[in-house]
C-alpha cells in the first residue's frame, strides 16, 4: 500500500472554508484517524484523498505520486462509507468481486479472491446470500471485503461503524482493528467517536474548524493534549480503554 501525504490542503466552498491548511502523512501500513466534531472538515479531507473533491490549494500524494488532479477511478482507493450501500441485486460474493470485474479480472480468479476475503472476515459461508438478509455488522464486513478486493493503494473509511449497535461495534472494533493491522493497510479513518478512534487507529489527527490541532498516538492525544480543544474533545466518558494501542 501507499503512503498518503496531504500538504497544506485547503478547500473552500464559497464563504465556507471546510479545510484550512491540513498537512498530514499516513505511513505505509498505518491507520490514522481523523477525529473531530461534526462540520470540522473530516469528510471533506477524506474526499480530497479519494478524489471526489479537488482542493482549492495544496496537494495530495500517494507515495511520490502527486494525485491531486487524478480522478477517483484512477487512484485505486478502497472506500468504506456508512451509506455506501451494497448492491442488493448481487450476492455477497458478487458484491466483493464487483471491482475486480470492472478491472477485467477473470471469473474464476474473482470468485477465488472474493471467497478468500470473505473467509478472512469470517463470513465465507454467506458468499451466496443476498446481502439484504445479512445483519448490519455482516454487511459492514462485506463492505470492507469489497473495498479490499481491488487491493487498494489506500483504504478510506468514513464513519464505518455508524448505525451499528454498541455491542456489535465493540466486537467489530476488535476484529476489524486486528484485521487492518494484519493486512498492513494504509488508511484514513474518519470518525467523531473518540473511543472508536482510540481503538482503531495507530495515530489520531484531532480536527477543529478545518485544521488539525494535534496529531499523535492515542496515548499522546489523551495524556498530553496540545490544546484546550483537544483536551476537551478527547476527555472521554469512557476512560477504561483496555484495547487502546499504546
Ligand atoms: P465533517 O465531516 O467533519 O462533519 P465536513 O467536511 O462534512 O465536516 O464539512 C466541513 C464544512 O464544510 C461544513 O461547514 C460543511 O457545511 C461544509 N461543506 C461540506 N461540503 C460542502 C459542500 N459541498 N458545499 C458547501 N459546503 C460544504
Amino acid at each position: 500500500m501507499a503512503r498518503i501525504t496531504l500538504d497544506s490542503v485547503r478547500k473552500r466552498y464559497g464563504e465556507t472554508i471546510a479545510v484550512d491548511g491540513v498537512s498530514l502523512t499516513v505511513d505505509d501500513g498505518e491507520i490514522v484517524g481523523m477525529l473531530g466534531p461534526s462540520g470540522c472538515g473530516k469528510t471533506t479531507t477524506l474526499r480530497t484523498v479519494a478524489g471526489f473533491e479537488t482542493p482549492t490549494a495544496g496537494t495530495v500524494s500517494f507515495d511520490e505520486r502527486d494525485v491531486t488532479h487524478v480522478p477517483p477511478e484512477n487512484r485505486n482507493v478502497g472506500l468504506v462509507f456508512q451509506e455506501y450501500a451494497l448492491f442488493d441485486n448481487m450476492t455477497v460474493r458478487g458484491n466483493v468481486a464487483f471491482g475486480l470485474k470492472m478491472r477485467g479480472v477473470g471469473k474464476s480468479e474473482r470468485r477465488a479472491r472474493a471467497g478468500e476475503l470473505l473467509d478472512m472476515l469470517g463470513i465465507g459461508e454467506m458468499a451466496d446470500r443476498d446481502p439484504t438478509t445479512l445483519s448490519g455488522g455482516q454487511q459492514q464486513r462485506v463492505g470492507l471485503a469489497r473495498a479490499l478486493a481491488i487491493e487498494p493503494s489506500v483504504l478510506l473509511l468514513d464513519e464505518p461503524m455508524t448505525g451499528l449497535d454498541a455491542k456489535l461495534k465493540a466486537r467489530l472494533r476488535d476484529e476489524v482493528g486486528d484485521l487492518l493491522t494484519e493486512l498492513d493497510v494504509t488508511g484514513l479513518y474518519v470518525t467523531h467517536d473518540q473511543e472508536e478512534a482510540m481503538l482503531m487507529c495507530d495515530r489520531i489527527a484531532v480536527m477543529n474548524e478545518g485544521r488539525i490541532e494535534q496529531v499523535g498516538t492515542p496515548r499522546e492525544v489523551y495524556e498530553s493534549p496540545a490544546t484546550e480543544f483537544v483536551s476537551e474533545f478527547v476527555a472521554l466518558d469512557a476512560p477504561d480503554l483496555p484495547f487502546v494501542r499504546w
